[in-house]
């Protein structure tokens, strides 16, 4: 085993490197596991950002992420493009081990493994993701003024993108599986009282069109009949819901009722002393790059504080 560490984070997206740039400029040395696939998060899968404070022509995801990491490295974060395999939080000292089997330890762990959005599971889907289909209204609506729409999805969630979507659009359509929705009362006459927001009932995306590489419309499938009609559409946004990343801490970290990691808010403390969660693992609320940020430098300052309760 390696020699303790004062901090290991798992994760690197906007939460896990501004946890490292803030423990690094606290001197704290800190080790980033940043996945192997998916290193920089959720944004190096995007084109525009322009919802991030401090750049008025916006940013595209992927340049964002690699001046966050470039910014952690710059103070002595020691960044690893590799997975976390297995953590034993329970003690004083903490272990982590990498994929080759190598245990590392530390006094604190920062989780900040993020979440991954549902998807229909179609093909080109991942193909225009950024080119017409859509898993975020906030960061995305601004881009489908004047286009029509489609939200797939019955819950609060895709109520919510559609009403929001709604002042953009040119008509929002949802598209549901069923004859009835999940999302609560409230959001649902909100919806229904919404002259852009017409609904599909019992219907699912079966195809997804585009013309140079961009969505062109959609077929819907009929759930009852199998019938397949055309729907004029120039977005897709799939609010079907999120999984957050938690399978590395079954049974350790405590859990909320909707399967994100439980944290001691306003700060970022789990269950277990020493060990604090930031970003999307923790938020089924906002789920936006500046706050991941920001609750990463929360755990970073409660991890320094913690660290500092101990001498
Ligand atoms: P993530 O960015 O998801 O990062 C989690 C990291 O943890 C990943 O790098 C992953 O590899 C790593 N990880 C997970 N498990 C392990 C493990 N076992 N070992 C090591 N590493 C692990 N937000 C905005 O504010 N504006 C936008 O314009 C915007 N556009 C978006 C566009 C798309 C297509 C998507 C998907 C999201 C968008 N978002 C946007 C949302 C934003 O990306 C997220 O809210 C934000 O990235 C969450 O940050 P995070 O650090 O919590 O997690």
């Amino acid at each position: 085993m390696s020699d303790v560490r004062n901090v290991i984070i798992i994760g690197s997206g906007p939460a896990g490197y501004t946890a490292a740039l803030y423990t690094a400029r606290a001197s704290l040395k800190p080790l980033v596991f940043e996945g192997s696939v998916t290193a920089g998060g959720a944004l190096m899968n995007t084109t525009d950002v322009e919802n991030f404070p401090g750049f008025q022509d916006g940013i595209m995801g992927p340049e964002l992420m690699d001046s966050m990491r470039a910014q952690a490295e710059r103070f002595g974060a020691e960044l690893v493009p590799d997975d976390v395999s297995a953590v034993d939080l329970s003690g004083p000292v903490k272990t982590v081990t990498d994929s080759t089997g190598t245990v590392h330890s530390a006094k604190t762990v920062i989780v900040a493994t993020g979440s991954q959005h549902r998807k229909l599971g179609l093909p080109q889907e991942d193909e225009l993701s950024g080119r017409g289909v859509s898993y975020c209204a906030t960061c995305d609506g601004f881009f489908f003024r004047g286009q029509h729409i489609a939200v797939v999805g019955g819950g609060d969630t895709a109520m919510e993108e559609a009403t929001f979507l709604s002042r953009f659009a040119e008509s929002v359509t949802i598209v549901h599986r069923r004859d009835a929705l999940r999302a609560s009362k409230a959001m649902q006459e909100r919806a229904f009282a919404d002259p852009k927001i017409s609904f599909a009932w019992n219907s699912e995306v079966a195809e997804i069109h585009s013309k140079e590489n961009k969505l062109s419309g959609l077929s819907l499938r009929d759930t009852e009949t199998g019938e397949i009609r055309e729907l004029d559409a120039t977005g897709l946004f799939v609010a079907i819901g999120h999984d957050p990343r938690v399978e590395l801490f079954d049974g350790a970290l405590e859990l909320d009722a909707d399967g994100y990691l439980k944290v001691d808010a306003p700060s970022t403390r789990t269950n277990i002393p020493g060990v604090f969660a930031a970003g999307d693992v923790v938020d089924h609320t906002y789920r936006q790059a500046i706050t991941a940020a920001g609750t990463g430098c929360s755990a970073a300052l409660d991890a320094e504080r913690y660290l500092a309760s101990l001498v």
